[in-house]
């Protein structure tokens, strides 16, 4: 049985991850979908154990000191991690692993893991950005805030990914992110 290829998709909230990956999940076979854990709250349509496994700050403590994870951080404030469960699961299903994972994240797999494909999705515009995150309306004006005081810094990081795509129009990003994920599949193969 091969190793699954770990696909890590990064970009500052709002970029449009979440879109594109339920549309590579949807329309391309074989991929999983790394469910994370976080100390933030559910937003309203989230479903614990499918987008998150949602945590309280001392559960995700004693979690880190099991050594449970692959990968942690904090970001906006909260703590977010990717369990080894979720490789695991990969492994057994036969499938590739999608990572919805910030820049941190990302770093810390690409040392754990070279062969690791990372995509970086860009926004166009901080301005396009910002208004992206205002219409998605499922975080109080605060939130928004922090997330788009972070953006600037995460943007400055792309450089350090494999691939940057930037997500203007979505079925056009969405293309593109499927070839780059079937060239990986195809170079792993050979
Ligand atoms: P992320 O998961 O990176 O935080 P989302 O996938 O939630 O971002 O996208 C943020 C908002 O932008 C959502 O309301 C989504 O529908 C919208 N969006 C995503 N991609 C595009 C696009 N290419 N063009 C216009 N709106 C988009
Ligand atoms: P959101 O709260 O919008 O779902 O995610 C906020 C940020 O946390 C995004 O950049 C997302 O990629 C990141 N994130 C989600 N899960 C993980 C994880 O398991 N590890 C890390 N390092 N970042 C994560």
């Amino acid at each position: 049985m091969s190793e699954p290829l770990l696909v890590v998709i990064s970009g500052p909230s709002g970029s449009g991850k979440s879109t594109v990956e339920a549309r590579i999940l949807a329309e391309m076979p074989g991929l999983l979908f790394s469910v994370s854990h976080t100390t933030r709250e559910p937003r309203s349509g989230e479903e614990n154990g499918r987008d998150y496994f949602f945590v309280a700050e001392a559960k995700f403590r004693d979690l880190i000191s099991q050594g449970a994870f692959l990968e942690w951080a904090e970001v906006h404030e909260k703590l977010y991690g990717t369990s080894l469960a979720e490789l695991e699961r990969a492994r057994l299903e036969g499938k590739d692993l999608v990572l919805d994972i910030d820049v941190q994240g990302a770093a810390q797999i690409k040392k754990a893991y070279p062969g690791a494909v990372t995509i970086f999705l860009r926004p166009p515009s901080v301005a396009v950005l910002t208004d992206r995150l205002r219409g998605r309306a499922s975080d109080t004006a605060e939130v928004v805030a922090v997330r788009i005081k972070n953006a600037t810094g995460e943007i400055q990081r792309a450089s350090e990914f494999r691939h940057v795509v930037v997500n203007d129009h979505l079925d056009a990003t969405v293309d593109t992110v499927k070839r780059i994920i079937e060239t990986e599949r195809a170079q792993k193969r050979s």
